[in-house]
Parts: structure tokens; C-alpha cells; sequence
């Protein structure tokens, strides 16, 4: 069998080796001719996956910083945060003895439910209203694996998952760059603020895969390590214009440049409303389906400047965000439509580079998409770096100065140039309305659409952005147990 996977993201290239690796043809076509250098906060990925495509002999790199977390306190000091539980206890002991004592337990219920949802991110969503044996025998497990919580974890999921994550963070803490510090993983890439309902749900999306009293995802390389391996032929510079559809079926691939490639099985990394609306003719699909995709929220909230610096920053991750009341005031301006006055950022630096110099990457939060007073022009770009260094300046002295390179990318532009819908990494924003089984859209959460032999595998399917690869690989397993299926018949 030959297959045609629609993109070279993290999700499109694993896809793409199961596929090979079940013994497939597979060609990965990518509208990039230039082959960005992909970044290396993709987040975490299923150990499962590293064993299978065997990555680690390939050069995978995966960095856990150490502080998982810095943050400036009033005082001109730093609270750090560590792997290590008893030395983060310390930490935290400085700046509130009671929310040093809270710390373990906290972290340990917290990291009960990350477990949980580990389990479901590293398998495609069982079908809930399923028959077939796999289904039920999924389902099963499932509910094992929630018994096995105990009455205080059963607790935790029915009552967390959808709480704002301000409110379970005023229970367990006092400090106020502890809050904003778990808190910011609770809002990452979403048009909410902490107070807003289901971000304690995120804020364990983020902490999946981590040590207990981590929530950050590590670093790696692992973008380009799998647009190295073999096994796969990727063309760059040919832009998905169009999938063919005959008689509900995919019937080949055109090109933006009019190249017409056939192909029977067709798997789309790109977002699942420019798939189903943009590359087929919506016309083939169901008036629901085609209301559920349209309505899919993508609201891109992020802006990204790159700071080039000529010595090393100090820091891995520097969250620049002094409480919890400042990251809701900061989403105050993105809901009516303003870049906020006083962002939210996160810096993350890996490292020298080859050149010797130092990359920090700035997650600039909130920078809506959609502006109330104009469009994202140069201008407001210059601004918003000038923002960002003014503000990392004021804890990182000489800053500035040492900065020999900055660059500024609007959600405009990170859909321009990354294809990310209306700014939005993850494809499709990850709100709790919009995961696990609900996931492009409810009833097609299987990375299965309505036309045969075309599928989806980016992020904007279940788990989502931040699991690296997990969704590209739980595509392939329904795709491969399909094809197998087919073989039998
Ligand atoms: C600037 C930036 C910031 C990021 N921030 C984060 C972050 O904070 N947290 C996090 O976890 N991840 C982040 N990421 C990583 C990224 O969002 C993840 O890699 C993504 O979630 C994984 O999705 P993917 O690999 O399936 O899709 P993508 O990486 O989006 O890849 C899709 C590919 O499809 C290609 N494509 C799109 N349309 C077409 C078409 N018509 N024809 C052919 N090819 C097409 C695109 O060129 C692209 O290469 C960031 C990435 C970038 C570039």
C-alpha cells in the first residue's frame, strides 16, 4: 500500500514511519521549501515511541532544565524550582514555610491524575458507544485504571479537571510566584485566563510525562531527528492544494503547482478545519460535521520573539509573571481584543548554540490574533520586542545590550509561516470542550473522517500539542489495525 502524509511536523513524521515500518510506501509531502530548523519546545514525548522508532540511536536528545522554573520575586530575588523535590522544598521555604509543607502533597495528587491521563493520551480514545471487543476491552482498562486512583484521586478527577486553576491554587498555596508560576502552565496557548473554568485540566496536560513536582515538558530535538531517519521520502516546497474525493472516497493529491498525485490513503497533519474544509470540497461531508468543523475554536494567544544573545542568559526557563491577579490582567486586554499591556512571558534557553551563541526563546502570552483596534503590522511587532526586552531587562540587567539579534513573530505570522490556524500551535485550541473524545470534533475522534482513506494526525487531534508525536502515532495504529482489517475481508 502507498500513503501520502500532508505535512513534516513531529505528528505527520512518526505517522509516517509507523506506516513504513508496517511495510507501506509512504511519501511526506511539506509546503516548506526551506526546512525551518523545528523547535525544541515540542514537548513531551511517549517514551513508547522512542523505543519503537528506536530514536535514541538516531541522536535524540531530550533536555530536562534544571530549575524546571525560575521567577523574579518583588524582593529582586528568584524562586527556583527543581527536579529535585526536597531541594524545590527549600526553595519554596524561603519565600512561605506552609506552602514548602504543602508542596509533596500537592505534587503527588496532581501527579496521580497526570498518570491517569498519560494512559489515555498514549492510545487513540476508546470508543465510548463502541461494541467492537477492543472497544470495550479499552474501556475496561480505563475504568481499572480510575478505580485504582481511590476515592481521593476519583475525587480529584470528577472536581479538578474542570476547576479554574486560580481556584485550586489559592486552596494549596499562599505564595504568589508559586501560583503564577503553575498557574501560567494552566493558560499556555489559551484564550483564557486562571480564573477561567477547565485550566486546571491544562495545567495537568502540561504536567504529563514529567517527574512528580515538574510542570514543564522537557526540551528535545526530536523534529529533526525524525526528518532524518530513513525509511520515509519527504518532498519539500509542494503545498497540499487539494484532495481529490470520488464517490466518498480519496482519490489522489493536488499540488499547488498542478502536479496530480494519486493515492488512496491520504493522512493530513495540517489543522483539522483547513482539512476538511479548505483541502476537500465540504461538500462531501455532512451538514453537522461540516457545522462541528467550522465552529472548532483555534484563537491563537501567542506571539514568539527570539532573542539572540552573545553570552549566556542565566537562566533555562525564566517565567516572568509575578502572580496570578497579573496573568488574569494580562488576559483582561486579549478579551476585548488588546495585545496585553503587561504580558505574560516564558524565556527557555538550551544551551549555547554552534556558534557560541544563545538562543532564549520568549512565549509572549497574550497577543490575541484577532486585534479590536487594527491588524498586526511591523510596528506593532517592533513594540511588542521592544515590550519584551524592556520587561526581561528589568531581572536580567545588560540584556539589551548583549541581544545581537531579535526577531518577532505575530500570530499572523506564525500562521504564515508554520501554518498554525489563526496563530494557534496546538491547531485547535485545547480546551476541556475541545480534548479527549471531543477532539477535532465529538464522534470523529478516531483520526478517522468522513471520507474514506483520509485521515488526520496533527495536533489538532487527540492529545493534542505539547504530547510530541503521540497523536501521529496513535493515528498510525488506526490506520495500520484498518488496513488490516481491509486485508482480511
Ligand atoms: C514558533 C513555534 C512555537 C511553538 N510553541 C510550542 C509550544 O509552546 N508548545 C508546544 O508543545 N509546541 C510548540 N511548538 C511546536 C508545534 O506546535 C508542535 O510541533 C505541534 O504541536 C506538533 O504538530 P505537528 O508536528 O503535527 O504539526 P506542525 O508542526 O504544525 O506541522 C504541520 C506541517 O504541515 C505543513 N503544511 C501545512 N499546510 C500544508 C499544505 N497545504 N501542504 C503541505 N504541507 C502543509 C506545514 O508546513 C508544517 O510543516 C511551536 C512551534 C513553533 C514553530
Amino acid at each position: 500500500m502507498s500513503a501520502l502524509v500532508i505535512g513534516a511536523g513531529v505528528n505527520e513524521l512518526v505517522c509516517a514511519q509507523y506506516l513504513a515500518r508496517a511495510g507501506n510506501r509512504v511519501l511526506v509531502l511539506d509546503e516548506d521549501g526551506l526546512r525551518h530548523d523545528p523547535p525544541a519546545d515540542i514537548g513531551w514525548i511517549p517514551p513508547r515511541i522512542v523505543r519503537e522508532l528506536a530514536l535514541e540511536g538516531r541522536g535524540l536528545r531530550i533536555h530536562r532544565p534544571d530549575p524546571w522554573a525560575t521567577a523574579p520575586l518583588p524582593d529582586g530575588g528568584r524562586l527556583e524550582l527543581w527536579h529535585n523535590m526536597a531541594r524545590s522544598i527549600e526553595a519554596i521555604r524561603r519565600v512561605s514555610p506552609r506552602d514548602a509543607a504543602n508542596w509533596p502533597a500537592f505534587c503527588k495528587r496532581m501527579g496521580r491524575l497526570a498518570r491517569l491521563l498519560e494512559t489515555l493520551y498514549t492510545a487513540p480514545p476508546p470508543d465510548l458507544m463502541g461494541r467492537a471487543l477492543g472497544d470495550l476491552a479499552q474501556l475496561a482498562g480505563l475504568g481499572l485504571r480510575v478505580r485504582r486512583l481511590g476515592r481521593q484521586g476519583i475525587e480529584d478527577l470528577l472536581r479538578l479537571l474542570p476547576m479554574p486553576v486560580a481556584d485550586i491554587l489559592d486552596d494549596w498555596f499562599e505564595n504568589d510566584a508559586l501560583k503564577a508560576i503553575l498557574g501560567a502552565a494552566g493558560v499556555m496557548h489559551l484564550h483564557q485566563g486562571p480564573r477561567s473554568g477547565g485550566t486546571v485540566f491544562r495545567l495537568l496536560h502540561h504536567h504529563v510525562g514529567s517527574p512528580t513536582g515538574v510542570f514543564r515538558p522537557p526540551l528535545s530535538n526530536l523534529g529533526r531527528v525524525l526528518a532524518e531517519l530513513p525509511g520515509v521520502e519527504i518532498r519539500r516546497g509542494a503545498e497540499v492544494a487539494r484532495i481529490a474525493v470520488r464517490e466518498g472516497r480519496v482519490a489522489s493529491v493536488v499540488l499547488a503547482s498542478g502536479e496530480e498525485i494519486p493515492a488512496s490513503l491520504v493522512v493530513s497533519g495540517v489543522d483539522p478545519k483547513r482539512t476538511l474544509l479548505g483541502l476537500i470540497d465540504p461538500g462531501w461531508l455532512d451538514p453537522d460535521v461540516v457545522h462541528a468543523v467550522r465552529h472548532i475554536r483555534c484563537r491563537g494567544v501567542v506571539a514568539r520573539v527570539t532573542l539572540t544573545l552573545e553570552r549566556a542568559p542565566g537562566f533555562a526557563t525564566l517565567i516572568a509573571a509575578p502572580s496570578l491577579d497579573y496573568i488574569e490582567r494580562a488576559y483582561d486586554d486579549a478579551k476585548y481584543g488588546r495585545v496585553s499591556r503587561a504580558p505574560y512571558l516564558e524565556a527557555r534557553s538550551d544551551g549555547p548554540s554552534p556558534d557560541g551563541r544563545h538562543r532564549v526563546e520568549v512565549h509572549v502570552q497574550y497577543a490575541p490574533y484577532a486585534l479590536a483596534d487594527g491588524e498586526w503590522d511591523e510596528a506593532r511587532c517592533v513594540a511588542l520586542g521592544n515590550l519584551v526586552v524592556e520587561m526581561l531587562s528589568q531581572h536580567l540587567p545588560g540584556l539589551d545590550a548583549a541581544t545581537v539579534e531579535r526577531s518577532v513573530l505575530s500570530p499572523h505570522d506564525l500562521e504564515e509561516v508554520y501554518g498554525f490556524p489563526e496563530g494557534q500551535a496546538y491547531h485547535a485550541e485545547l480546551a476541556l470542550d475541545q480534548a479527549l473524545w471531543m477532539r477535532p470534533i465529538p464522534g470523529w475522534a478516531s483520526y478517522r473522517t468522513p471520507i474514506a482513506g483520509l485521515y488526520l494526525c496533527g495536533p489538532g487531534t487527540h492529545p493534542g500539542g505539547s504530547i510530541a508525536g503521540a497523536a501521529g502515532a496513535n493515528a498510525a495504529r488506526v490506520i495500520l489495525r484498518e488496513l488490516r482489517r481491509a486485508s482480511r475481508h
